[in-house]
């Protein structure tokens, strides 16, 4: 069976968490707030925030079909990112193993964290097994990173390796689905309740149009997000962040319209591009973005540079040579992208 405190660091473990003036009183009708050593003049933010961000998170669990025990949120997915190292791995000691390629902040975070992280290339379809990874973890694996859909191959990986990873492995999968809003696969935030193991991300940063409040989401088991919850910085939401998502998330119209409008830019885009001479392959996406093999991806990235428009140049990237990636934009900026490269001579 899934034991949680063999794979948590025993300093963490043991933590007696700050606890802030927030924390210790939570009554809502006091009538003078002499407790926490702030300013008592109202102009909107004398006050230190929600350190929980209660109200938030009872907006996103319907929305998510998470419960609100399950739901951790920080400052952007990065804090989530760093956390996992930070509660679950011993620098110099435990290793990771993630996909390869994928999103850079896994290796960058364990990296700053001092741990070792393992890649598995994944095969010329993108795609992975879970047995392959199995293969590269030992006794000090606490972690496996797997992003569906993949950053920067665009694809869904396949779901039933993802499920036998859980059932498999006996540390920690995290499964991060920053574009499963674009996605028709079945999220794995939804099957939280079967794997104890399981941390699924999403962020407000992509489909919520939310990238400057930085807002991040773990989803996880209640035990996982009282960890979380023990080593965060006690008012890691500011409350301009929590009170903009609200509106964002209040505005689910304008969300849906929004994912309309990038679905549909994206098949036109995809199917313009295919006829492009540039153009070699395309590979398939399940996000608001997609990876193409060009005939040359820093000439071409130079080229649109210049004209100034900004794409993402993959080429160093392993499985990626000659790749750029492309972020969908408005119909403006994706006319102008195919406007610049018809006229573009090699
Ligand atoms: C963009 C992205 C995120 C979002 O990160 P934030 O810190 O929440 O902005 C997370 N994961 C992946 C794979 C991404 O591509």
């Amino acid at each position: 069976m899934f034991e949680l405190q063999p794979l948590v660091r025993k300093n963490i473990w043991q933590l007696e968490p700050y606890s802030c003036a927030r924390d210790e009183f939570k009554g809502v009708s006091a009538s003078a707030y002499l407790d926490a050593n702030e300013n008592p003049y109202n102009n909107t933010i004398n006050r230190y925030p929600d350190p929980l961000q209660e109200r938030l998170k009872e907006m996103i669990s319907p929305i998510k079909g998470v419960p609100v025990p399950n739901i951790f949120l920080g400052n952007g997915s990065d804090e989530a990112i760093d956390l996992v190292y930070r509660i679950f791995c011993h620098p110099g000691v435990d290793n990771v193993v993630a996909i390869e390629p994928t999103y850079g902040m896994y290796k960058v975070c364990a990296d700053i964290n001092d741990i070792f992280y393992r890649k598995v290339m994944l095969d010329e379809n993108y795609q992975f097994t879970a047995d392959r990874l199995l293969e590269s973890c030992d006794r000090r694996t606490k972690v496996i990173w797997i992003c569906s859909p993949n950053n920067p191959t665009g694809n869904d990986l396949d779901r039933d390796e993802i499920v036998k990873l859980l059932l498999k492995f006996q540390g920690i999968v995290v499964v991060d689905e920053a574009y499963s809003d674009f996605s028709k696969q079945k999220p794995l935030r939804l099957d939280l309740g079967l794997y104890p193991n399981l941390i699924v991300l999403n962020t407000m940063s992509k489909a919520w149009a939310g990238a400057a409040l930085r807002l991040g989401m773990a989803f996880a088991s209640t035990d996982i997000i009282s960890l979380f919850n023990k080593v965060k910085y006690p008012y890691n939401i500011n409350k301009l962040s929590q009170e903009k998502a609200m509106d964002l998330l209040r505005d689910q119209s304008g969300y849906r319209q929004h994912l309309i409008m990038v679905t549909e830019e994206r098949d036109r885009l995809m199917s313009a591009f295919a006829a492009l001479p540039i153009c070699k392959k395309i590979f398939p996406t399940a996000a608001n973005f997609f990876l193409v093999r060009v005939t040359d991806a820093n000439a071409i990235y130079r080229y649109l540079v210049e004209r100034g428009i900004i794409v993402r140049n993959r080429n160093r990237v392993t499985l990626c040579e000659n790749c750029l990636r492309i972020t969908i934009g408005t119909k403006a900026e994706n006319t102008a992208l195919l406007s610049a490269l018809i006229k573009f001579k090699a």
